[in-house]
């Protein structure tokens, strides 16, 4: 038997945007233990935004398990809250009633700023660094600085020992701005996965007194790029069937769903979404071949397949909810017939 330390993690009721919050738990196994052995859980809701203090117990719900490399016998539990019942979703659980399906397979790219002293790492105390061009994709100190990399590769490596289906990563256009993509099949799977991940990246940067800031658009009005988590999509039918037909019909859809769509792409998306920047403006839907100016890019492999394969929507923002944005995807999708 050992004691394993399970990292109950869970988000909280705050509004806009939830925060991650977590609570270990030990308990002994005589192996890695698998999702059915872990128990419920209850936490302090009114510390939360969850619950009123009369009332204040809240659940937490195990849903997926990834092995924590940082600590002996570690495991990260990602959860969801329910009610007192054990039995009723939580309203600030946005995971449990949206559409799943293993069919569906999402890559998203979250990008986000690490920040020191209330500025992007890398910005000198006052005024700007050396204006864009080279950071994205760069090399060299003046490029990435020194610690930045250490984070992005700690965090790559831990992900990928928890069993976090990592893509890539890559440095972004912004100084101090970075991307990971994740690649997961299922909605709940994937944004299980993009949670974790955050969850993982936080922790990280705590040794290193950096913040991840996720705001999608951290230095405002200026010539400095936002973050967004562009997400890209396929179904089954899309991979298998597909056709230019069938396409039409679901940018259509999406059009019609325009503005359902941007109210759980992330807060202040206006901001980001101003037609600059590889955007289109909030208030426009687009899409078109490897246009990185509309709000969704259609990639050229899709169109060389007879309009098959996958798109990219790229209006959610870094700070959107995976779950949210995956189970608005599919919905628009199942809005479309496939006969
Ligand atoms: P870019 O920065 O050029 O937009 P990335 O390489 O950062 O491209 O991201 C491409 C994303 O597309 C990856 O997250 C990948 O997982 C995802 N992807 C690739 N194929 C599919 C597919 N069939 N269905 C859904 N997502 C896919
Ligand atoms: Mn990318
Ligand atoms: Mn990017
Ligand atoms: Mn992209």
């Amino acid at each position: 038997m050992a004691k394993y330390k399970l990292e109950y993690i869970w988000l909280d009721g705050y509004q806009p945007v939830a925060n991650l919050r977590s609570k270990t738990q030990i308990k002994e196994f005589a192996k890695f233990p698998t999702l059915k052995d872990l128990p419920n859980w209850g936490f302090d809701g009114s510390s939360t935004q969850q619950a009123e203090g009369k009332s204040s117990d809240c659940i937490l719900k195990p849903v997926a398990l990834y092995p924590d490399s940082t600590r002996k016998n570690g495991v990260l539990v990602m959860c969801e809250v329910m009610m007192p019942d054990g039995k009723s979703p939580h309203p600030s659980n946005t995971r449990a009633g949206i559409p799943d399906d293993p069919g569906a397979w999402f890559g998203f790219e979250q990008e986000y700023f690490l920040y020191q002293d209330g500025r992007p790492l890398g910005f000198p105390e006052n005024g700007y660094p050396a204006p864009q061009g080279p950071y994205y994709t760069g090399v060299g100190y003046k490029n990435v600085g020194d610690i930045a990399r250490q984070i992005v590769e700690e965090h790559l490596d831990i992900c990928l020992d928890a069993g976090i289906n990592h893509e890539g990563i890559n440095a972004e256009v912004a100084k101090g701005q970075w991307e990971f993509q994740i690649f997961g099949k299922g909605s709940k799977n994937a944004a299980d996965q993009v949670w974790v991940a955050r969850y993982i990246l936080m922790r990280v940067c705590e040794k290193y007194q950096v913040d991840v800031e996720w705001h999608c658009k951290p230095l405002g009005a200026t010539d400095w790029n936002g973050s967004g988590m562009h997400s890209n999509f396929s179904t089954s039918f899309m991979r298998e069937k597909g056709g230019k037909a069938y396409f039409e019909k679901l940018m259509k859809a999406f059009e019609k769903n325009m503005h359902e769509h941007i109210a759980v792409y992330g807060p202040d998306n206006h901001m980001r979404l101003t037609g600059l920047h590889e955007t289109q403006s909030i208030d426009k839907f687009t899409f078109g071949l490897a246009d990185r100016g509309a709000s969704i890019r259609i990639p050229h492999s899709f169109i060389n397949n007879d309009y098959k394969g996958y798109l990219e929507d790229r209006r959610p923002n870094s700070q959107g909810d995976p779950y949210a944005i995956a189970g608005r995807i599919l919905k628009t999708i199942a809005s479309v017939p496939t006969k």
